[in-house]
C-alpha cells in the first residue's frame, strides 16, 4: 500500500518536538506540504528545512494555540493555501492531585487541549467543507479513556475531544471529511521523560507490548487516517497505547 498524499497541505500544532515532530515528518515523507506549528518559531523552522532538504516540502508557523488572535492568524494562513489535513496535536498537562488542583492548571489545559481545537478547527473545516475533502485527526489520549489519578484536567480535555470528534464526524461526514482522534498510550517524548526509572519500570510492566511507545508509532497512525485508504474512518479512536488499555 503506499500512501500518497502530494498536492495535499497538513497543518500540524505542536510541531516543534515530540509526536507532533513525528507526524510532520511521516506525513512530508507521503508527499503533503506540512506546516509545521508551534510557539517555537526555531524549532518550527528547523523542522521545515530538515524536511525541505530531505526533497520534501514544509513551512515553520509561528502559532501559539492559545492566542485570543488564533482564529485570525489561521485565517490569515488559509488566505494562503487551504488546508486538507488538519492535526490538532499540541497539548499540555499540568498534573496534581484533583483536592489540590489549582483554577489555573484546570483552566490552562481544557484551554491547550480542548478549545484550541474548537477554535482551529471552525476556521479550517468551512473551506474543506466546499472542498468536499478534508481530514481532522485529533489527538487525544488513552487517559480520556481509562482514566488516571492526578489528572483530572488532562483526562477531561481528552475524553472531551473524542465526543467532539464523534460529533462532528457526524455533522460533516456528508462533505466527505472525516474526522478521528487518535488516543496514544504513554510515548517517549518531553511529556513522559519527567518520570522517574522507578515510575517508567511500573508503567512498562502495565503494557501488553512491555514498552513505551514511540512517536513514529503514533505518527504511522496518523498518516493512515489521512490517506485516501483511511478514507471510510470517521468518527473512530484509534488506541495506540500497546496493550495499556484495550
Ligand atoms: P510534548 O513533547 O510536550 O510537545 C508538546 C507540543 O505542543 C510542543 O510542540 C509544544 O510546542 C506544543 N504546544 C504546547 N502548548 C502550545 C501552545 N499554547 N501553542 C502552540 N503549541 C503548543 O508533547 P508530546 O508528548 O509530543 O504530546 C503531543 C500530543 O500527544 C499532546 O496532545 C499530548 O497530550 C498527546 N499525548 C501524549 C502522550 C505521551 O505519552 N507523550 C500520550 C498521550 C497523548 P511549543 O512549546 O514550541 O509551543
Amino acid at each position: 500500500m503506499i500512501i500518497d498524499l502530494s498536492g495535499k497541505t497538513a497543518l500540524v500544532t505542536g510541531a516543534s518536538r515530540g509526536i507532533g515532530e513525528a507526524i510532520a515528518l511521516r506525513l512530508a515523507s507521503t508527499g503533503a506540504h506540512v506546516l509545521c506549528a508551534a510557539r517555537s518559531k526555531d524549532r518550527v523552522d528547523e523542522l521545515a528545512q530538515k524536511i525541505v532538504d530531505a526533497g520534501g516540502q514544509a513551512s515553520g508557523v509561528e502559532l501559539d494555540i492559545t492566542a485570543p488572535d488564533v482564529r485570525t492568524r489561521v485565517a490569515d494562513i488559509l488566505k494562503e493555501r487551504s488546508i486538507d489535513i488538519l492535526v490538532n496535536n499540541a497539548g499540555i498537562t499540568a498534573d496534581d492531585l484533583f483536592v489540590r488542583m489549582k483554577p489555573d492548571a484546570w483552566i490552562d489545559v481544557l484551554r491547550t487541549n480542548l478549545d484550541s481545537a474548537f477554535n482551529i478547527t471552525q476556521e479550517v473545516v468551512k473551506k474543506m467543507i466546499r472542498a468536499r475533502w478534508g481530514r481532522v485527526i485529533n489527538i487525544s489520549s488513552v487517559v480520556g479513556l481509562m482514566g488516571n489519578p492526578g489528572q483530572v484536567n488532562y483526562a477531561s480535555s481528552k475524553a472531551a475531544l473524542i465526543g467532539f470528534t464523534k460529533s462532528l464526524a457526524l455533522e460533516i461526514g456528508s462533505r466527505n471529511v472525516t474526522v478521528n482522534a487518535v488516543a496514544p498510550g504513554f510515548i517517549q517524548t518531553a511529556m513522559t521523560d519527567q518520570l522517574t526509572q522507578e515510575q517508567r519500570t511500573a508503567l512498562e510492566e502495565r503494557i501488553a507490548l512491555k514498552r513505551l511507545g514511540t512517536p513514529d508509532d503514533i505518527a504511522y497512525a496518523v498518516v493512515f487516517l489521512a490517506s485516501e485508504q483511511g478514507g471510510y474512518m470517521t468518527g473512530t479512536v484509534l488506541n495506540v497505547s500497546g496493550g495499556l488499555y484495550t
